[in-house]
């Protein structure tokens, strides 16, 4: 893939995984040039004379790039989405991702699930919400490096994953909460009197809604919370 520009590459890879929308996609190809000897004729006419609308026709030319960029790749960042989602353990996405990710910055003080990550193989910023109580997931953002500065610098964090709600809510968009089988477990409790303390007015129907659970569940875990004088991660 050397023959790309680093912007051609990046379109390639942004439609890849999904972040560049098929129509976009094609006009933007349908304008650019000196393609051709990267990708290969058969895939450059394919890509220049497919059908955008058809989602299959449109599945089968992600998969053929994606297997042409990958044997360049030596990480995975560039086939994760600007925001996406890491389930912890399972299939080891987790570990495949972090083999090359590391974290160089926490974020520290309210927000203990937040912290800045960077790519030891391609160097691309990450910002990382580790989420092991309702959803076992890591969210991620791709940063640009004005942003990763502006942290590394000054301090200065992405609204992005400020409050627990918006972490949660980013796992009841992106992915499945965990079943208890224990009602009043500590992750719930301690959730609860967390969504509380960040927002005093978060009504109960918002909270079970981002926990999974039924409404009214929520109001034994509110109770759990102010009886419960103790506190864990
Ligand atoms: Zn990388």
């Amino acid at each position: 893939m050397g023959l790309l520009t680093a912007s051609q590459l990046e379109r390639l890879r942004a439609f890849v995984r999904g972040d560049l929308e098929p129509l976009a996609f094609e006009r933007w190809f349908l304008g650019e040039h000196g393609m051709v000897g990267a990708l290969g004729e058969d895939l450059h006419w394919d890509l220049t004379c497919a059908d955008y609308r058809d989602g299959s026709e449109v599945r089968r030319l992600r998969q053929l790039l994606k297997d042409l960029i990958n044997n360049d790749a030596s990480c995975e960042c560039w086939m994760r989405r600007d925001h996406d989602v890491i389930p912890m353990g399972g299939d080891g996405q987790d570990e495949r991702f972090f083999a090359t990710v590391d974290r160089i910055d926490d974020h520290g003080g309210r927000q203990w699930w937040l912290y800045l990550s960077r790519c030891n193989a391609c160097e691309q910023h990450w910002l990382v919400a580790q989420e092991e109580r309702i959803y076992d997931d890591f969210f991620i953002r791709r940063l640009s490096s004005g942003e990763a500065e502006a942290i590394v610098a000054d301090g200065l964090w992405p609204s992005t994953f400020q409050t627990y709600e918006d972490v949660l809510a980013t796992g009841l968009a992106m992915s499945q909460p965990c079943s208890f089988f224990d009602p009043l477990p500590g992750s719930l409790v301690w959730t609860v009197e967390d969504l509380l303390k960040e927002n005093p007015g978060i009504t109960e129907a918002r909270i079970a809604e981002l926990l999974g659970i039924e409404p009214g569940h929520v109001t034994a875990l509110r109770n759990a919370a102010n009886s419960s004088s103790s506190r864990g991660p």
